[in-house]
C-alpha cells in the first residue's frame, strides 16, 4: 500500500545544482538512498558524479537481459573504472518469459513486457529504500518537460531525485568529455536513447531524443517513470 509523502525540511530543491542536489540527499537519506542505471549518458554521468562526491550510494542496475552487447561494455567499463558494486534486481529469462507468455512479447504487448521486465524488478529493489536518484531530463521528450528536482513516487513509495533535471543534452556531453566518463558507444551511431535491442532505433537529428524508442507505436515511456497505480496486466 502506498504511503503518503513524509514530510521534508523546507528546501528549495529546484535552484539546487546537480552535485548539491546528490549531497542534499545523500545527507537526508544516507542509505536509503540509491541510483539505478541503465548505461546510457545519464547513467555515465551519476555514475561519475556520485564517485567525485565521495558519497557511498548504492547503485542497482536496471538490466532487462535485453540489452546492447555496447551497454553492457559500458556497464564494465564503469564498473572498472569506478569499483562499482553492482545490485541486481532479478528479471525471468528471456526464454522463461517465451514460455509463459507466448513469444516476442515486445512486439504483442509491450506494456507488459516492460512490467514484467523493468516495472516488477524495479518495484523489488527500491524495496530497503526511501529515495531513488535517476538520470531524467525534461528536454528528453514533452511526457518529461515538467519533470521536478525531486517529487514524491506514490507507485514506489519513495522520494524521486532527478540531479539532471535541468541539463539538456548539450551539457550531459559536455560534462562526460571534460571528464573522459565512459560511455555507450551506440550514442555516436546515431542511438540519442538506447533501451532493449527489440524497441530502439537510431534517431535522426531533427527527432526528438527519445523518437527512436519504441518507434511507430504510441508507446513513450517503458513505465517506470509513471506514477499510475500498478496495474496487472496479466
Ligand atoms: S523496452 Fe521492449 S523489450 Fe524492453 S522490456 Fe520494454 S517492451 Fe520489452
Amino acid at each position: 500500500m502506498a504511503a503518503t509523502a513524509p514530510q521534508l525540511p523546507d528546501v528549495d530543491f529546484e535552484s539546487m545544482p546537480a552535485e548539491e542536489l546528490i549531497r542534499w540527499s545523500h545527507a537526508e537519506f544516507g542509505t536509503r538512498l540509491v541510483l539505478t542505471c541503465s548505461w546510457q549518458k545519464q547513467s555515465s554521468a551519476l555514475v561519475h558524479m556520485v564517485s567525485e562526491l565521495g558519497l557511498p550510494i548504492d547503485v542497482v542496475e536496471l538490466d532487462t537481459q535485453l540489452f546492447f552487447k555496447e551497454s553492457y561494455e559500458t556497464r564494465e567499463a564503469l564498473v572498472e573504472r569506478y569499483g562499482l558494486t553492482l545490485i541486481r534486481p532479478e528479471v525471468i529469462t528471456v526464454a522463461e518469459q517465451h514460455k509463459r507468455e507466448g513469444p516476442n512479447l515486445w512486439e504483442s504487448d509491450p506494456d507488459r513486457c516492460c512490467h514484467i521486465r523493468k516495472v516488477e524488478p524495479l518495484l523489488a529493489a527500491l524495496e530497503p529504500y526511501d529515495a531513488w536518484i535517476s538520470g531524467i531530463r525534461r528536454d528528453q521528450s514533452p511526457s518529461r518537460a515538467s519533470t521536478p528536482k525531486l517529487e514524491w513516487s506514490e507507485r514506489y513509495d519513495v522520494w524521486k531525485v532527478h540531479p539532471l533535471a535541468d541539463w539538456d543534452e548539450k551539457r550531459v556531453w559536455a560534462y562526460i568529455h571534460v571528464n573522459e566518463i565512459p560511455y555507450n558507444p551506440l550514442h555516436d551511431t546515431g542511438y540519442r536513447s538506447i533501451g532493449c535491442i527489440p524497441c530502439t532505433r537510431p534517431t535522426r537529428p531533427d527527432e526528438e531524443e527519445r523518437a527512436g524508442r519504441w518507434a511507430g507505436s504510441d508507446k513513450l515511456e517503458c513505465g517506470i517513470h509513471l506514477d499510475e497505480p500498478i496495474k496487472e496486466t496479466t
